[in-house]
């Protein structure tokens, strides 16, 4: 799956960071980062995305049809 953090609606609340540490992280302005996204299940990038309260997190299969939100 692909995973990318849209920056204009990412508020830095960082429960994707808490969910997914090797995934995500926060940079310097507090918006979320994409790191190595095959670093954890699927099912775990889903639920990363899903925890993220402003749906900044866009999950994509590899044919980049979009999953989520
Ligand atoms: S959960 Fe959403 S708003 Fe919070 S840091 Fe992650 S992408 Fe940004």
């Amino acid at each position: 799956m692909k995973v990318r953090v849209d920056r204009d609606l990412c508020i830095g609340v960082g429960n994707c960071v808490a969910y997914a540490p090797t995934v995500f992280e926060l940079d310097q302005e507090s918006k979320a980062v994409v790191l190595d996204p095959s670093s954890v299940d699927d099912d775990i990038l889903l639920e990363a995305a899903k925890s993220c309260p402003e749906n900044a997190i866009i999950v994509e299969d590899d044919e980049g049809h979009q999953l989520y939100p």
